[in-house]
């Protein structure tokens, strides 16, 4: 194959790109599309556990832990027994205790950003756990800049030949 041709090649392929059809999105300034049954942040029912600890047998990575339910905690109107905690840290969303939850007290949602500057964070208590997900907001698309050349830092000076020539 030619140099031409090696050269041009690329530049062509480049070109034809240019009248697809887009499949990137400018997140985060744009929502991205997830279906419902997406495997993301999963969201606990505690009105259907029946406290049976299946989720946590389940679980292939240990990321659930059945804990004492504190009233404080917001479930005064559940039976006071042991509720499901998730550390999110470990969850690798295989979506086995979602699955085998006797009582479909477990589901899946759409959610996917859970990162958080501390790790602490994505341990879910079971009350954390059960609040409703809610989408994140996104950030305003960024505005375009009109540089100005006047302002730009050395801007102004005689241009870098003319001053070396003068040495
Ligand atoms: S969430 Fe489901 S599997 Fe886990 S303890 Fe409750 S009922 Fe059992
Ligand atoms: S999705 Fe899988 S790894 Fe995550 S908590 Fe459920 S069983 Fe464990």
């Amino acid at each position: 194959m030619s140099v031409v041709v090696r050269t041009l090649k690329p530049l062509c392929l480049a070109f034809t790109h240019m009248f697809r059809r887009v499949f990137t999105i400018k997140y985060p300034f744009q929502a991205p599309v997830i279906e419902d049954d997406y495997r993301g942040r999963i969201q606990f029912f505690p009105e259907r556990c029946i406290s049976c600890g299946i989720c946590e047998s389940v679980c292939p990575t240990a990321a659930i832990k059945l804990v004492e339910v504190k009233e404080l905690e917001g479930f005064s109107e559940v039976k006071k027994f042991k509720k499901p905690q998730l550390d999110f840290g470990r969850c690798c969303f295989c979506n086995f205790c979602v699955d085998y939850c006797p009582s479909e007290a477990l589901k899946s949602t759409w959610l996917v950003e859970l990162a958080e500057y501390e790790k602490s964070k994505l341990t879910y208590t079971p009350y954390k756990l059960s609040k409703q997900p809610e989408r994140p907001k996104l950030l305003p698309k960024p505005k375009l800049v009109k540089l100005e050349i006047s302002k730009v830092r050395g801007a102004g000076h005689a241009p870098l030949k003319k001053e070396r020539g003068k040495k």
